[in-house]
Formats: C-alpha cells, sequence, structure tokens
C-alpha cells in the first residue's frame, strides 16, 4: 500500500524518463534522499515540468511505498526558484557544489531535518545575500562534514592532544585532521597550514560567514576538506562541479 504525504525538498537531479515523464531526486526534509517519477511531466500541457528544474526547493505530494525504489509524484508547488543563482555563474558554481555534497554524502532515507533546513538556509543565503558564495560554501562544507558524523577536532592535535590554541602553525593530515607546531613534520603527506587557516576553520564553525579572510585562504581550506572527506568516504572523488565552472 502507498502513503500518500506533502513534502518539502530540493531537487538534486532531473533526468528525462520514457517519452513522457521526468524522473527527479530529492534532498527532502521527512524522507531524506529519494527518487520520484513524475508522470506526464514532459507534455506540453503539464505544469510540473519546469518546476521541478535542479535547485529548485518544492513542495510535492508524494505517493510512497517502502518497497518501491522510485516513488510518484503528483502534484507540485514551487516555493523557492533561487533565481539569483541561476543568473550568476560564481553563485552556481558554489550553490552547484552543495547540491552534489548531497548526491555523494548522504545515503538514501538517511532523515536528517537539520541538515535540509541549513541547506536550505545556505542557498538562501547565496541567493539572497552579498556574502562572496565561497565562503557560504566552506561553511556549509564544515556543516555537512559534521552532519555526516566526520567532524573535525579543532581543539586537540589529533596526534599529541597538545591544545592547537597554542601554536602558531598546524599541518592537515587529511585521515585525522590537525597538527599542533610540534608533530606538524610527522608526515611527510601532511600540508603545513598557517594561523590563518586555522583560525578560518573556527571561523566557519560558528555563525560567522568570515568574509574578512582571504579567498585565496578559503579556497585552500575547502581543499583540504574535500581531500578529508575523499579519505574518509571512498565513493566520493572530490566535487566535480567546481571543473566545470
Ligand atoms: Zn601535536
Amino acid at each position: 500500500m502507498s502513503v500518500i504525504s506533502t513534502v518539502q525538498g530540493i531537487v538534486l537531479k532531473k533526468i528525462e524518463y520514457g517519452d513522457t515523464s521526468h524522473i527527479i531526486t530529492l534532498y527532502t526534509k521527512q524522507h531524506g534522499k529519494l527518487s520520484a517519477i513524475i508522470k506526464g511531466s514532459r507534455s506540453s500541457k503539464s505544469k510540473m515540468g519546469n518546476k521541478v528544474d535542479v535547485m529548485n526547493l518544492v513542495e510535492i505530494v508524494l505517493y510512497r511505498k517502502q518497497s518501491r525504489e522510485v516513488q510518484v509524484i503528483s502534484q507540485v508547488e514551487l516555493l523557492n526558484p533561487f533565481s539569483k543563482i541561476k543568473e550568476d555563474l560564481d553563485k552556481l558554481k558554489y550553490a552547484t557544489g552543495m547540491l552534489e555534497l548531497l548526491l555523494f554524502l548522504i545515503p538514501e532515507d538517511d532523515v536528517n531535518e537539520r541538515l535540509f533546513v541549513g541547506t536550505v538556509k545556505a542557498l538562501e543565503k547565496i541567493d539572497e545575500s552579498e556574502v562572496p558564495p565561497i565562503n557560504v560554501f566552506a561553511k556549509y562544507l564544515i556543516f555537512i562534514i559534521k552532519e555526516t558524523g566526520y567532524e573535525i577536532q579543532l581543539q586537540y592535535c589529533t596526534e599529541c592532544n597538545a591544545d592547537l590554541r597554542k601554536s602558531d602553525s598546524f599541518a592537515f593530515k587529511p585521515d585525522q585532521g590537525i597538527l599542533c607546531s610540534q608533530c606538524k613534520n610527522l608526515y611527510d603527506f601532511a600540508e603545513q597550514i598557517g594561523k590563518e587557516h586555522f583560525d578560518l576553520l573556527n571561523c566557519l564553525n560558528t555563525k560567522n560567514y568570515c568574509v574578512k579572510f582571504k579567498r585565496k585562504t578559503v579556497e585552500q581550506i575547502i581543499g583540504l576538506l574535500e581531500k578529508y572527506l575523499i579519505y574518509h568516504i571512498p565513493e566520493f572523488k572530490g566535487i566535480k562541479s567546481f571543473h566545470y565552472y
């Protein structure tokens, strides 16, 4: 038996299916990530097709069966198309990177309301504010790493447990995290980082968007966090959309 429910979701992926339909992948508030078919959405009479474009926040009526891989959608209401993101390449680059993280890092049916709300908030921030999208993305990256259970220890050296606030130079080891100034040369593959990188990581962990940091530093932190995720999640090969923009 199907259960009918109204759910909110962000469209992560949209593909044509058969002659008349679409299959979309949604990250939903109520059921986590799921795939669903919208029958007839490609016909010219259908009002649903373009409401389910990638990145849109939608409310849908879902016919859901646990045993079924692809669920069925009967109605779509567009809540937010994030129009300004789609008109600006820099905004689009980082917002697309966020959707990619959800596609690759979150298992199907893993319900996490906090992650859903945080994702909508980050998309709204990129869409509506003047905060550089790269800063919103870096903050989101820290957030999703925490929500998926791989939180990086920012207080103590991952090797000797020394208080990191007493260090003035550090290294980042992709399998473990941050090393203090005493331990930073122990491993060849650990990357040397400065005080500004450490301060940025701490800042991104607060409510602040850390706009006073140099774009280059933010880029380097994103690169390190990407390596950290690649190490911990074998299926993740890095953020592909960054190479398109
Ligand atoms: Zn140490």
